[in-house]
């Protein structure tokens, strides 16, 4: 096949659209047929919200969702796949022809809310996008005339974005073994194709001393909360030598019991952000010295446990992301500048890490208010009927963009180089199998 060419489809076109608009249009529209369940079951998950690692209701309200979903059986559905909240559905075209591999596209559904403020970060909307653009890639597929072509559509249920890291779970559990592209959409106040979501190092920190009488003998003490105050302060110190775009933030845990007795035990728990996996480890040996240096100063004793997992930057994958921005105006979604760049602040996630293992998009939209996320107001945002609009035709962006990757050979190989091209410029071997 030439260079540019698409795929060709089976059956006719209108004259001035081609077969693959057409096929985009059909997405889209299976997407709005499934508008009322895709509603029903968004406002399932958000209003019954759930901790990482515990959306037992919200995997239910999926896994049957996919279960139930028209033709009968249409969907292989394994559900607590890999992790007891996760799951995975998949759906292959009938009657393929093609002896070779399929291509396998992945959709990402996430469903874990916030502590007191339920899904403040609209993740009952991620489930929706992912559920919704799978389902268009498969009505779009459905009705081809001819042979359909080598496409298997996998839909992972990710839990524990907002802590843990369920993807990074389920990276090492194999779960993206074999996926060529994955997609997946969250909400924001902007709609932007890439927005350099940042890497994350968390610590828990704790100091060990000796508790004393305080007023008495507290020369027989040693004390750790002073430990943490030093350790507070070495931190704010190391900020003026600090890159600008990195991040130090943290609390005191723990900090004694009561003001007459020597604190015998502190606590802090820190994260460290850098733009890069290259620079993290930079960044948080300078913090772990100052911690460290605050031991020394008390004759405490330290012990620092870095978390289970650390979230990686969001590689960015221009060719994918200038195909979703091309179907995404097609859709009247206004993007936030020319390139749909978002340079504002930014946090971190879980889908930096699977996108050193497979290429991604990770796309932000607007959900019809200003709130911003992790807010009560925006909890209502994500609950509210306006959300609908934004988030189906975000759903759909996405699904046409994955019937490109499907019908445009040379779009795959240009996603494929993309993603070996930032894996070298962080100098990262991908080692995850
Ligand atoms: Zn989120
Ligand atoms: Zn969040």
């Amino acid at each position: 096949m030439r260079p540019g060419e698409e795929r060709p489809l089976e059956g006719g076109a209108c004259s001035g659209v081609s077969q693959l608009e057409l096929l985009k249009l059909r997405a889209a529209e299976r997407i709005d047929e499934a508008a009322e369940r895709l509603g029903a079951l968004s406002r399932a998950i958000w209003s019954e919200p759930e901790l990482a690692y515990e959306e037992h209701r919200a995997h239910g309200v999926l896994t049957r969702f996919f279960e139930r979903e028209p033709p009968a059986a249409s969907w292989a559905v394994q559900p607590h796949y890999q992790l007891a909240t996760a799951f995975r559905a998949e759906w292959e075209p009938l009657g393929v022809r093609a002896a070779r591999r399929p291509l396998q596209l992945g959709f990402l559904c996430e469903y874990d809310a916030l502590p007191g403020i339920g899904h403040a970060c609209g993740h009952n909307l991620i489930a929706e996008v992912g559920a919704a653009a799978a389902l268009g890639v498969k009505g779009a597929l459905e009705g081809l005339p001819g042979p359909p072509p080598p496409v298997k559509v996998v839909v992972l249920g990710t839990p524990a974005e907002e802590d843990g890291g369920g993807k990074i779970d389920l990276i090492e559990a194999g779960a993206f073994k074999n996926l060529d592209v994955v997609f997946m959409a969250h909400p924001s106040q902007e709609n932007a194709a890439y927005l350099p979501d940042v890497a994350e190092h968390d610590v828990i920190v704790k100091y060990y001393g000796k508790a004393s009488h305080a007023a008495a003998y507290p020369w027989e003490g040693v004390n750790a909360l002073d430990a943490a105050v030093l350790a507070y302060n070495n931190l704010s110190v190391l900020r003026q030598q600090m890159k600008p775009t990195w991040r130090v933030h943290g609390i005191i845990k723990s900090g004694g019991v009561k003001p007459n007795i020597i604190p015998s035990y502190s606590e802090l728990i820190y994260y460290f952000r850098a733009p890069s996996m290259k620079e993290l480890p930079v960044l948080t040996k300078k913090a772990e010295d100052c911690f460290r240096a605050a031991a020394l100063a008390t004759g405490c004793t330290v012990e620092i446990k870095g978390g289970a997992h650390d979230y990686y930057n969001v590689l960015p994958n221009k060719s994918l992301w200038k195909a979703y921005i091309e179907n995404g105006k097609k859709l009247g979604i206004e993007f936030i500048s020319e390139d749909a760049k978002l340079n504002g602040p930014s946090g971190s996630t879980d889908f930096g890490n699977v996108t050193f293992v497979v290429p991604g998009i990770h796309p932000y939209f607007y959900i019809g208010s200003n709130a911003l996320n992790h807010t009560e107001q925006y909890t209502e945002a994500a609950g509210s009927q306006e959300a609908q609009f934004y988030t189906l035709r975000t759903a759909k962006a996405l699904a046409m963009t994955a019937l490109d990757v499907i019908f445009k050979p040379e779009l795959l190989e240009k996603i494929k180089e993309d993603f070996k091209l930032q894996l070298q410029e962080e100098e990262f071997l991908n080692t995850v199998e």
